[in-house]
């Protein structure tokens, strides 16, 4: 029998998410693995989404996406970095940011050409390149700062002797939620331009900077024609389950993103779209008040973590706090979260997975916390239990 699954897909496996909250509802145990926060976001969005649904549109949605929608994501670019998008060439809407991550690398990626990714990286990144028929070239960020070096950026697209054709990068960023600073980005843009690479961003956490601020890369000098810019609402709204996400850019470059989505899956969730475009309009206070809650949150988990004897890197954006096992004796972060469970009654992600280089990544391991404060502190009391 030949493998029924096509070679360049067999090493991905089934991802860690759908693995470790698997595992949870096996165990019973406190999931802070995957990443989806434990209420959902704003009733009047999901009102506006129920409304939909009873009033329309609840048919194909246009490829591009719902002109209303188009119109709110080109609101939005202005209103928060100051870009102008014309909505009917310089925005696609996409399944989550997840299709739109996909449908821009097989949009603008050959096969034989590569892509820079940054490890740890999102697990989708890796997989669509390969559909792509691309390869990764890898630059590796560590502890305690996660710090991007852009010299090891260069020295990686100059390896790639002229193959290198994108630059992906995820700011604020999972797993370790650093956020990139204008310095790192200038120089990011630098070897854009020299080297004449697209950007593709994946600003998912564009809204959830507890500490310091994001700055898109398309904002730079010579970085708007060559950048698309990847975000969506399950993040900053608290509506993973909705998947609406969006690409945006020059007119060519999301031509390119476009034209690869419209044979993915042509068009997605009308009513959701209908929604998305009203959570988009909403106030600043809206948006200051979903960040705020989160960073409590995330001060919450991480004093938890430290009490418990784990070294914590605080993030300063995003979903996730990573910490070290090394520093209760662990010397294996992978075999620790398969392990949890058992020994604990939560669920974590080793990093390692999310690293070509395992090593870069050993004893690390991401903890979600958009969950509510009775879950954290229910979660840390039984990670203290561990070191005892
Ligand atoms: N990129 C990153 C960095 C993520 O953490 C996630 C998960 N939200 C995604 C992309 C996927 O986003 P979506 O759920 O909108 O497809
Ligand atoms: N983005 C989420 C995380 O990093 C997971 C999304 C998914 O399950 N694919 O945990």
């Amino acid at each position: 029998m030949p493998h029924a699954t096509a070679a360049r897909l067999r090493p991905f496996g089934t991802t860690i998410f759908a693995e470790m909250t698997a595992l949870a509802a096996r165990t019973g145990a406190i999931n802070l693995g995957q990443g989806f926060p434990d209420e959902d976001g704003p009733v009047e969005i999901r009102r506006a989404a129920a409304d939909a649904l009873l009033a329309g549109p609840n048919q194909y949605a246009p490829a591009r996406g719902l002109p209303v929608l188009c119109e709110a994501i080109a609101a939005h670019a202005a209103r928060f970095h100051g870009t102008t998008l014309d909505p009917e060439t310089q925005v696609q809407v996409t399944v989550g940011a997840t299709e739109g991550i996909a449908a821009s690398l097989l949009g603008l990626l050959d096969p034989g050409d590569e892509v820079i990714l940054v490890e740890p990286y999102y697990d989708s990144y890796a997989a669509i390149v390969a559909m792509a028929g691309a390869t990764r070239r890898t630059v590796g960020v560590r502890p305690p700062h996660f710090a991007l070096d852009p010299d090891e950026v260069e020295a990686a697209v100059v390896a790639s002797g002229g193959r290198a054709r994108v630059l992906l990068l995820n700011s604020p960023h999972n797993p370790t939620g650093t956020v990139l600073g204008r310095e790192t980005l200038e120089a990011l843009a630098r070897i854009c331009r020299e080297h004449d690479l697209v950007a593709v961003c994946d600003d998912v956490y564009e809204h959830l900077v507890y500490d310091g601020e994001h700055v898109p890369l398309h904002t730079l000098e010579g970085m708007a024609e060559r950048t698309l810019t990847v975000s969506s609402v399950g993040k900053t709204f608290a509506l993973t389950g909705w998947k609406v996400g969006w690409v945006t850019g020059p007119p060519d470059l999301v031509a390119a993103a476009a034209t690869a989505k419209q044979f993915l899956t042509f068009s997605g969730h009308g009513p959701l779209q209908q929604a998305v475009a009203l959570a988009l309009g909403l106030s600043d206070g809206t948006y200051a008040a979903t960040r705020d809650t989160l960073r409590a949150k995330r001060d919450r988990l991480c004093a938890g973590l430290e009490s418990a004897g784990l070294t914590t890197f605080v993030p300063a954006a995003g979903y996730f706090a990573v910490v070290d096992v090394a520093s209760i004796g662990e010397a294996d972060g992978h075999a620790f979260c398969l392990a949890l469970p058992e020994r604990a009654g939560v669920v974590g992600v080793p990093v390692s997975v999310f690293c070509d280089d395992p090593e870069l990544a050993r004893t690390l391991v991401r903890f979600a916390f958009p969950k509510r404060e009775a879950v954290i502190d229910e979660a840390a009391s039984r990670l203290a239990g561990l070191a005892r």
